[in-house]
């Protein structure tokens, strides 16, 4: 009565059970097996080699050394496997195993349980196929953005030395005010840009941060210089609090993230102060710029610093900026170790937080001062290399308009014929990165050196953006500008490249 009570319970059983023998024969199956092989009892006790006959071919050897060492005596739990359904389907299954023993101690042989486990590796192997197509789309988006990008920058560069040409003539009133028209354009079509360009070089891995004691005083007294004649244009009270600390971190990384935080707590503040200033909590330095502006909703402020998100900007009115600078933060902040947060009351205004290392003042670098230098490049000669011929003259245009002389070329055999003539030698080499059929700026430049036999410094323009272009055209270690450079930067580097020979 018992027994016929403990099969009962056993064919009730949701697991596919079985009972081998200790020499290894099949003993009893209860019928779960049909529900989850599709084969019957009957059909399984009549197989040859059950149950490895319904177990995937790949996995037999396994199964076939699970059973062996488990008639041996050992047990286990959630090996997985899978199984041949019947009707040809595969599925997925896990075994656990034990041996039996009667009540007088004698060997039964040993009970195995099988459960069905398809519907958690159907649902795995989904997750695992949305993920691989999510990464797919992300690459393409990545790659579509870094071509658009290339291809818009070279139009953008031209237009900046073009600008920058005619500036420097007599206009009459209207044409003047058409080329502040087109400046300011130029502005925000090259602001973009550059995001796109930081973000890009951030996931390139290409910023390596040079790490130095940094005065909080000097950043302060930098920001200041850059952003009080805006606040007080517009009334805001901008306030930079004494701080006579130092924290360890790069100067220029850290000077442009507490320059998009200002400039942002300029732009969200219609009245009121903003206030900059630090505190010292254990080892750390907390930098915060707080605002009484328009403040963020609890629920964004995760999403403020993802790329392209803005609160209240889906008509994507561009002179709110593009939505890239929070998400260049997050980049900066990570690669110097620090953390940023922000907290805000919507309608009274926002504080963001920069969580810094501190250090002692000992090695303290200074915090680059920004730029502004009037050029005079009379004397000097400059190869000029591109194989576009509106940037090659745009380019042409701007070095002239500064006096110099300036040798242009559409490839390097051009160049190299043109250096056989009479002319001056280069004193400075500026090239694209690519340039036509597969050459690149890195070859022209060996090339120019070694037949003038001198190493002129030498500066390589690039309009990529792709991670992997800006990694290969920075690895081949000449001065590397990005595109569309602004022409004070390529003025300054020009400058600052020819005192250093
Ligand atoms: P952008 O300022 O170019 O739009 P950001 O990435 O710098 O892009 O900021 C993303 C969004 O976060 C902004 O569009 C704005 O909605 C919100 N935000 C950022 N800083 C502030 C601030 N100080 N006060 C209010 N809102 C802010």
């Amino acid at each position: 009565m018992r027994s016929d009570l403990f099969e009962v319970v056993a064919n009730y059983t949701y697991d596919w059970e079985s009972w081998f023998l200790p020499d290894g024969r099949v003993r009893w199956i209860n019928p779960a097996v049909e529900r989850m092989t599709g084969f019957t009892v009957e059909e399984c006790l009549a197989m040859a080699d059950y149950p490895l006959e319904i177990v995937h071919a790949e996995d037999r050897p396994a199964l076939r050394n699970l059973l062996k060492s488990a008639l041996r005596g050992t047990s286990g739990n959630d090996v997985e496997f899978r199984i041949c359904r019947q009707d040809g389907e595969t599925g997925w299954a896990a075994v656990s195993w034990q041996p039996m023993r009667g009540s007088n101690g004698k060997r039964l042989g040993i009970r195995t349980s099988v459960r069905d486990i398809s519907w958690r590796k159907n649902a795995e192997e989904a997750l695992r196929l949305a993920k691989a197509d999510a990464e797919r789309a992300n690459q393409t988006k990545s790659r579509f953005l870094a071509a658009a990008s290339h291809d818009l920058r070279q139009p953008m560069q031209a237009i900046s030395m073009y600008v920058a040409a005619l500036s420097s003539r007599a206009l009459d009133a209207a044409s003047q005010e058409i080329l502040d028209d087109i400046r300011l354009c130029l502005v925000s079509g090259n602001e973009l840009l550059e995001d796109l360009v930081d973000i890009s070089r951030l996931d390139a891995g290409v910023v390596i941060p040079e790490f130095a004691s940094v005065a909080i005083a000097d950043l302060f007294e930098l920001m200041e210089k850059s952003f009080q004649r805006e606040a007080e244009e517009r009334k805001i009270d901008l306030r930079f609090v004494l701080c006579s600390l130092f924290v360890r971190s790069d100067p220029i990384i850290l000077g442009r993230i507490l320059q998009n935080l200002v400039s942002n707590a300029l732009r969200y503040t219609r009245k009121g102060r903003i206030l900059v200033g630090c505190r010292r909590r254990g080892g750390m330095l907390i930098l915060e710029v707080r605002d009484t502006g328009i403040g963020i909703p609890p629920d964004e402020t995760e999403r403020i610093f993802e790329e392209f998100y803005q609160i209240d900007n889906a008509a994507r009115d561009g002179r709110r900026g593009v939505g890239l600078g929070l998400a260049i933060v997050r980049r900066q902040s990570a690669l110097l170790g620090a953390s940023v947060s922000v907290r805000s009351n919507p309608g009274k205004g926002s504080s963001f937080a920069i969580t810094l290392p501190l250090a002692d003042g000992r090695d303290a670098a200074p915090v680059p001062a920004t730029r502004g230098s009037d050029l005079d490049l009379k004397g000097r000669a400059i190869a000029v290399l591109d194989d576009e011929p509106r940037q090659l003259r745009a380019l042409q245009r701007f070095l002239s308009v500064r006096n110099a002389h300036v040798i242009p070329a559409r490839s390097i055999s051009e160049i190299l014929t043109k250096l056989d003539d009479a002319s001056p030698q280069p004193d400075l080499i500026i090239t694209d990165y690519r340039l036509e059929a597969g050459s690149t700026g890195a070859a022209a430049i060996s090339a120019v050196r070694s037949k003038i036999g001198r190493s002129v410094p030498a500066i390589i323009l690039t309009g990529d953006t792709e991670p992997r272009r800006i990694a290969e055209a920075e690895a081949s270690g000449f001065r590397l500008l990005h595109k569309p450079v602004d022409p004070e930067g390529l003025i300054e580097t020009i400058a600052q490249m020819l005192a250093e020979h």
